[in-house]
């Protein structure tokens, strides 16, 4: 048995920027019992023969204790994003079972993706901490035959069942219909699953993908990041049989589509994996009726150039009383922004990347209780701590609060660059 060492990796590029959830832990590498003929990580590593269907190599659980002990309490990790975490060598190695009770103990949040129904075995349901689990369990085909002819996990039928169980049960749980394959799926059965949540993911088409189902991709005429997808209205069209479900998300790689999906369809568009966080609290503090103010959202890089201060100074003095500035008040501009718009008595917004305070902090306690000011939080759950993540679902919810977008300065590539993309915004200072 090997030992699989890079278990832990933050993915970056195209699908970091997109994906909120890009920290990935894999208790089993390079290799999958489930051997999909379509499988991404087997495309990229089977040609070096570095992928072993029948023998993954195997995370050592001690090390994983050790790098979970250093994560931030209310990280989200994702397990299986190279591999399944709950593939047959789990029954064996339990390097899951074992993760998911450090995971408990040191408070981390974890979205498991998988298409085995052993999480919804007694055994495993009595260690998934509610307050910290988040499932997804996957579904190519509502037909057990077609799916087997591509996919050797647990028959369809028994994951949905599986998803119905634990949705019964109370988990945070959600059908993913990924990759989404129109010709593949019984809408019927399908809108009957047991279950809240749905997320869907469509196909994007390469030669390898060409080679592995046999399907007419005429209408795969959209080219975006070195694949071929539908165009967003057959998309829409597609979505639209979707239905019965409270809660609809689709997970996408295609920029317009994005922008659609969070705008007009994602329950969090925030969130398309639409987690959820349990809290008895309310996620705010301070004057609610900012909300109804025409919102500016300011961001700015955690770079920045020194003239932008003064460009930043005079462009408050033009913002009228009745205007909320909207910000997560957190990079050097930013909270220069704050201590101005304090003095000044403009109209604050304040977002936070970590749960809301058990109290208001002092600083802000005058123009919390004079109505000046209100601090809210998108995160519903025990995130005591910032991370990169963290902030930029905070600065998406800037954006998707606003009503219009102001930008300090900008640094080219980095995160701000990334979700700004396709958004209108007045830049104040430089592109860096
Ligand atoms: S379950 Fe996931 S990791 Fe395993 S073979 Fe299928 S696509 Fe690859």
């Amino acid at each position: 048995m090997k030992e699989f060492k890079s278990f832990y990796k933050t993915v970056e590029g195209n699908e970091g920027q997109k994906c909120h959830y890009s920290t990935r832990l894999d208790t089993y590498g390079c290799g999958c019992f489930h051997d999909c003929k379509y499988c991404y990580a087997k495309s990229l590593l089977g040609f070096r023969d570095l992928w072993h269907p029948d023998d993954p190599s195997v995370a050592d659980i001690s090390k994983i204790e050790k790098k979970i002990k250093t994560l931030e309490k209310g990280t989200v990790l994702r397990l299986g994003g190279m591999t399944d975490c709950f593939q047959p060598c789990e029954v064996k190695h339990k390097v899951t079972y074992k993760t998911i009770q450090f995971l408990n103990k040191y408070g981390i949040h974890y979205l498991i993706v998988t298409k085995s129904n052993l999480i919804a075995s007694d055994e495993y349901m009595k260690i998934l901490d509610k307050n910290l689990a988040h499932i997804q369990i996957t579904v190519t085909s509502t037909d057990d035959k077609t799916a087997l002819t591509y996919e050797q996990a647990t028959i369809s039928s028994e994951r949905i069942k599986a998803i119905e169980k634990l949705s019964a049960n109370g988990f945070d749980v959600a059908i993913r219909v990924s990759p989404f394959i129109p010709e593949y799926i019984d809408f019927d059965i399908l809108n009957k699953v047991k279950c809240k949540k749905v997320i869907v993911e469509f196909l994007r088409v390469n030669g390898f993908i060409k080679r592995t189902f046999d399907l007419d991709y005429s209408q795969y005429t959209h080219k975006e990041g070195g694949y071929y997808h539908l165009p967003l209205e057959t998309k829409k069209k597609l979505i639209s049989k979707i239905k019965g479900f409270e809660q609809i998300s689709v997970c996408e790689d295609c920029t317009e589509a994005y922008n659609y999906w969070k705008t007009h369809v994602n329950y969090n568009p925030s969130d398309c994996c639409n987690l959820s966080f349990n809290s008895e609290k309310e996620n705010y503090i301070g004057n609610l009726k900012l909300l109804n103010n025409h919102k500016m959202g300011f961001l700015s890089s955690q770079k920045s150039h020194p003239n932008t201060i003064s460009k930043i100074t005079e462009w408050l003095e033009t913002v009228d009383e009745d205007i909320c500035i909207v910000s997560g008040f957190q990079s050097k501009n930013e909270s220069k922004l704050l201590d101005l718009s304090l003095k000044n008595n403009k109209k604050i917004i304040m977002v936070l990347s970590r749960e809301i305070y058990d109290k208001c902090p002092t600083k802000f306690e005058k123009a919390v209780n004079s109505g000046q000011m209100l601090i809210i939080s998108p995160f519903d759950n025990m995130l005591k701590v910032t991370n990169r993540d963290n902030a930029k679902i905070r600065n998406q919810f800037v954006l998707d609060t606003s009503d219009e977008i102001v930008v300090g300065d900008l640094s080219v590539g980095g995160m701000l660059d990334g979700i700004l993309n396709g958004k209108a915004f007045k830049l104040l200072g430089e592109k860096l």
